[in-house]
């Protein structure tokens, strides 16, 4: 079937209500769990094969916490689902008022190649949850993944109800020129503005996570060894090939060198020398190896700044003395490159942020309240973590998403079933009694009254 069937097939397949009802969506969600427990080995070894992603790190990272959303989906399914009584105002009285919420109809999911099995399954878990018909089109960059994705999905669902499209440019302009319900569309900044205008054209709404500069803050009075071993974590996990990993680092002077003597002992620790690769992924190809090799200046490098083209290798890499004019501070690293800027004016380091992109994340390391809250108060961004950083995400009561130029929308949890729905409002109202208050012929005798009830 070419795309434009397919998609008719799926318009079609809504239209006869099969997805509105919950246990239908049940059983689509069971199934899903139970297909990707069954390919779990050609899963580990296609996400290998592309990124170097080790079992470990690939069940922690993408299955987990797709079997958590589905988890949760099952549970909550129901509830999220029933309509919601509200209350009705004086000026309906007598009535009942509800909320009823309904899928959109046809989705469109667009995942990048960062970690190519959840965000795919992840926003697939919140339409199907919602009640729609889902195309996924999987990054073609990862394209081990995205064949393995595509053949476990188009073999054991109802192409009519869940299909993956695999392709590039191509074919995601095609599935773009067509009128979706909803298109959710995570990757770059600058691919998210195409989507938005393709998607401008039909009236259809967006979600569109996308990526940033996320600054982390290290202030005096932080907990050192701990703020290094969160740290080192969360900006090496896939070799900083994470969204929401922490871009660059805002140290307060009078820490600076005992922060970068713990982060060093951290990155030893995690990753020696002997043994990287067993822990440590690779960068995705060779234009995003050359694109960060030529982001490392030899005179700024405190720690790290090996690599080998051969294998795509970028040690772990610590820049110091960097300033916000430097080349690397100009847009998302996305790899194992860590700036550490020094500070001595909180404010005035606000100052400066405030004027750059709103970031996808931000993470404060401090025991110092007043200072966290100035923090959280005076710089918008996308979400965020005192004393870790990356781990919010993991939380599905936490909208997950970004703000201006990182993105818009949220999902994970009901968040994800809210992007994926539309809520119906509902005025019902009886015929027993009717106030002849509003109708014409309009007086000053009706208008007074009115005016005694309304205000
Ligand atoms: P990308 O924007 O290059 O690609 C994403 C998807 O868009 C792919 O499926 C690709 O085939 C498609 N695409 C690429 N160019 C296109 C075009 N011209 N027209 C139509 N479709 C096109 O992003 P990427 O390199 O795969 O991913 C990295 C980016 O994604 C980073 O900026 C990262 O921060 C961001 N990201 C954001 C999140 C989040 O949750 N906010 C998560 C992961 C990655």
């Amino acid at each position: 079937m070419n795309i434009e069937a397919i998609i008719l097939a799926q318009k079609k397949f809504f239209f006869t209500n099969k997805t509105k009802s919950v246990t239908f969506r049940i059983s689509q969600l069971k199934k899903l769990k139970k297909v990707l427990k069954e390919n779990e080995t050609i899963l580990y070894n296609a996400i290998y094969k592309d990124l170097g992603k080790s079992e470990f790190e690939t069940y922690t990272t993408e299955l987990s916490l797709i079997y958590h959303e589905i988890n949760l989906a099952l549970k909550k399914v129901k509830k999220w689902s029933k309509r919601k009584r509200v209350r009705t105002n004086f000026a309906n009285f007598p009535a009942k008022s509800f909320i009823l919420p309904e899928p959109l109809g046809n989705t469109l999911i667009i995942a990048p190649w960062n970690y190519p099995i959840q965000l795919v399954f992840s926003p697939a878990v919140a339409s199907i949850c919602a009640g729609n018909t889902v195309i996924i089109k999987p990054s073609e960059v990862t394209s081990n993944c995205s064949k393995v994705i595509a053949k476990i999905i188009n073999e054991n669902f109802d192409t009519n109800f869940l299909h993956v499209i695999e392709g590039d440019i191509k074919e995601t302009t095609e599935l773009l020129n067509t009128k979706f319900d909803k298109i959710f569309f995570t990757g770059s900044t600058n691919v998210g503005r195409i989507v938005y205008q393709a998607a401008a054209k039909n009236l259809t709404p967006v979600i569109l996570e996308l990526g940033g500069k996320s600054p982390t803050f290290i202030l005096k009075d932080c907990n050192l060894k701990m703020t290094a071993k969160r740290l080192v974590w969360s900006k090496f996990l896939n070799a900083g090939q994470t969204c929401v990993a922490p871009d660059y680092i805002l140290v307060a002077k009078e820490i600076e060198t005992e922060f970068l003597s713990a982060i060093k002992l951290e990155i030893e620790k995690n990753y020696p020398k002997n043994n990287i690769a067993e822990n440590y992924n690779k960068i995705i190809n060779l234009s995003h190896f050359n694109r960060l090799t030529e982001l490392i200046p030899k005179e700024n490098i405190f720690f790290g700044g090996q690599f080998n083209k051969e294998k795509r290798f970028i040690s772990p890499t610590i820049l110091t003395n960097i300033s916000f004019n430097d080349k690397i501070m100009e847009s998302e690293i996305f790899g194992p490159i860590l700036p550490v800027i020094t500070f001595d004016n909180l404010d005035k380091v606000i100052a400066e942020i405030k004027h750059r992109a709103k970031p996808l994340a931000c993470y404060i390391y401090s025991s110092n309240k007043k200072n966290v809250n100035k923090i959280l108060h005076e710089l918008s961004f996308g979400s965020g973590a005192i004393n870790e950083s990356v781990m919010q995400l993991s939380n599905s009561n936490l909208p997950f998403g970004g703000v201006g130029n990182s993105g818009m929308g949220s999902y994970h949890g009901e968040f994800g079933f809210k992007a994926f729905s539309h809520f119906k409002s509902i005025l019902s109202k009886p015929t027993w009694l009717e106030l002849n208050t509003k109708y014409a012929p309009y007086s000053k005798k009706k208008l007074g009254l009115l005016k005694r009830l309304l205000e």
